[in-house]
């Protein structure tokens, strides 16, 4: 009976989204199988209910292909476990638990991430993590840059273990958040409690460390937490905009401890998964938005997921107001303020002035052969830029400086691209750059 069971389970777990799987159907046990007939055990009514209105027919076929033919199903509600009323601890709830609860956002779950090519490996780890805590991927680091769904991710992980594990203290907070609690506990000579409550957590989820950088105390205090929870085989996770290494004023020993997990990262989505939020976002919000819509914000909205989603708010809001439908001409128009890039159109000369002026070299520098470190870095640069602001072509780019190959400016886009992650030099300048450029 079991084994049919767990059958008929392998098979929905194909076909049912993972979150959904492992919150309502993973915990569902059989407890009877007649001819006609099979009972099924769920953790509560409220599951009962769910599994009702969305998996009947899903779990219907199933059991109908495993058994050779329809049975009719009927739950039962399982009696409380009697292991759980001898916690010893006090009793942990989201509410109680937390040095002071942070709110979590419901919409962000596993279910409503919309997965790509940019995202799907921080999302498989996220999954994983909060599948298996403490198992595997600990502590799970996921970078960044930002609006692409970091803080998604880690509160979709405290989600799904809270729909898994009800019990289970997890806390998710800032790491300005760790800071402010700290100081405020300190003040009022708490230490002690300050120290239990993060010590007692079965899973820590911080958002943006970056933000615990400079600050000794607090990082001293984070090291034994982190060390504890983690020598107890704690799931910790962590985001951040930067790479371990990255992060400046940050003790060595930290830096280390974050890097000694895995490290997945979050690239900026391509054009089909941006497509694919605006799809999603709008069906959830109620919007109707046409086709060329949903290509217009996809396309203006370079990475930031936050921002396209303002963007779609934002022609939605402007529609409704004029009492006018939702065209192109429409999105053009509200859009205009926000990116006027195309409208300003940087061009290459434009771009190459710049350079030349911010790094101090003389006009024919970026055209020259000259392969000395002092100019061909900036070259890199200025052809990245060209390629990433303009819609010139690469062999267009190519000629523009000193007649080079496409494949000289593929070289370089590809080599700064990779620079900005991890030189913090290279980084500045073209912040530098592009402010002169007033992007
Ligand atoms: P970050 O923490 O990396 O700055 P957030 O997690 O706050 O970014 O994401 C910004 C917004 O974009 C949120 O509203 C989030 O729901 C949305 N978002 C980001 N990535 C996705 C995705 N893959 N699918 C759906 N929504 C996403
Ligand atoms: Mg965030």
């Amino acid at each position: 009976m079991h084994q049919f069971w767990d059958t008929c389970k392998k098979e929905l777990e194909r076909q049912i989204d993972p979150h959904n799987f492992i919150s309502h159907i993973e915990p569902i046990t059989i407890s009877g199988i007649t001819d006609s007939e099979v009972t099924l055990v769920v953790p509560s009514a409220f599951s009962q209910g769910w599994i009702e209105r969305n998996h009947l027919r899903d779990i219907a076929e199933a059991i109908s292909r495993g058994a050779g033919g329809e049975r009719k199903i009927s739950f039962v509600v399982a009696a409380p476990r009697a292991k759980e009323a001898r916690t010893p601890l006090p009793v942990k709830t989201k509410q109680r638990k937390t040095a002071a609860p942070i709110r979590l956002n419901p919409l962000y779950t596993f279910t409503s991430f919309v997965r790509g090519k940019s995202n799907e490996f921080a999302y498989a780890s996220a999954l994983q993590a909060a599948v298996n805590p403490g198992a595997k991927y600990n502590p799970l680091y996921l970078y960044g840059g930002v609006g692409l769904g970091k803080t998604h991710l880690l509160q979709s992980i405290s989600q799904l273990i809270l729909d898994k594990h009800p019990g289970w203290s997890v806390l998710y907070l800032s790491s300005d958040q760790f800071v402010t609690q700290m100081i405020s506990r300190m003040q009022k000579g708490q230490m002690e409690e300050f120290r239990n409550t993060f010590r007692n957590l079965d899973v820590l989820l911080i958002d943006d460390i970056q933000f615990i950088a400079g600050k000794p105390a607090t990082q001293e205090e984070f090291f034994h937490t982190f060390n504890e929870l983690f020598h107890a085989g704690k799931q910790i996770v962590i985001t951040s905009d930067q790479f371990p290494k990255d992060i400046k004023k940050l003790e060595d020993r930290l830096r280390s401890r974050f890097a000694s997990g895995l490290i997945a990262d979050i690239q900026p989505p391509d054009l089909e998964t941006k497509i694919a939020i605006i799809r999603t976002k709008a069906e959830t919000n109620g919007y109707k938005l046409p086709e060329d819509v949903i290509h217009f914000l996809a396309e203006t909205v370079k990475s930031n997921i936050r921002e396209l989603e303002g963007c779609m708010a934002r022609v939605v809001a402007f529609s409704s107001l004029k009492g006018v439908p939702i065209d192109l001409v429409l999105a053009r128009e509200v859009l205009h303020d926000v990116y006027s890039n195309a409208q300003k159109h940087i061009g290459i000369p434009q771009i190459q002035k710049t350079i030349t002026e911010y790094f101090g070299l003389k006009p024919n520098d970026l055209k020259s052969k000259n392969r000395s470190r002092n100019l061909a870095v900036p070259r890199q640069i200025a052809m990245y830029l060209c390629r990433e602001i303009t819609d010139e072509s690469l062999p267009q780019i190519g000629k523009v400086f000193g007649g080079r190959d496409h494949s000289t400016v593929i070289h370089a886009h590809q080599k700064i691209k990779k620079e900005i992650e991890t030189n913090t030099k290279i980084y500045s300048d073209i912040t530098a750059v592009k402010k002169m450029l007033e992007l």
